[in-house]
């Protein structure tokens, strides 16, 4: 991946896909630059060292995060409360409040 020459930082350790996407959204809402690395263990690649088989979300700018800090507070602020919901279609899990799955796009059980 051609991240160029700026200064990339690793943030967060997610326990699964779906924790690291849902992190990626909300940086994303708040104007954060990230990537997720590690989506599928088969295709670590390059410097990730092949014991760390757990997506990783890293920051595009270093800068960036204090305020990555405050998005994944408030996304496990959120998360504590909403509680989840498996998607019946790929089975991966939802927060709560998700109206179409993350993963598939598919309609989630109300
Ligand atoms: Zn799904």
């Amino acid at each position: 991946m051609a991240l160029g020459k700026r200064r990339v930082e690793r943030f967060y350790t997610a326990l699964n896909r779906f924790d690291a996407y849902l992190l990626l959204h909300r940086l994303q809402q708040v104007g954060v630059a990230a990537h997720v690395f590690n989506e599928h263990a088969s295709s670590i690649v390059g410097d990730v060292p092949p014991d760390v088989a757990q997506p990783q979300v890293w920051l595009e700018n270093a800068r960036d995060r204090p305020r990555a800090e405050t998005a994944l507070a408030a996304l496990a602020a959120e998360r504590a409360q909403t509680g989840s919901v498996r998607c019946r279609a790929c089975h991966e899990e939802n927060p709560a409040n998700f109206e179409l799955c993350w993963s598939c796009g598919a309609n989630l059980p109300p």
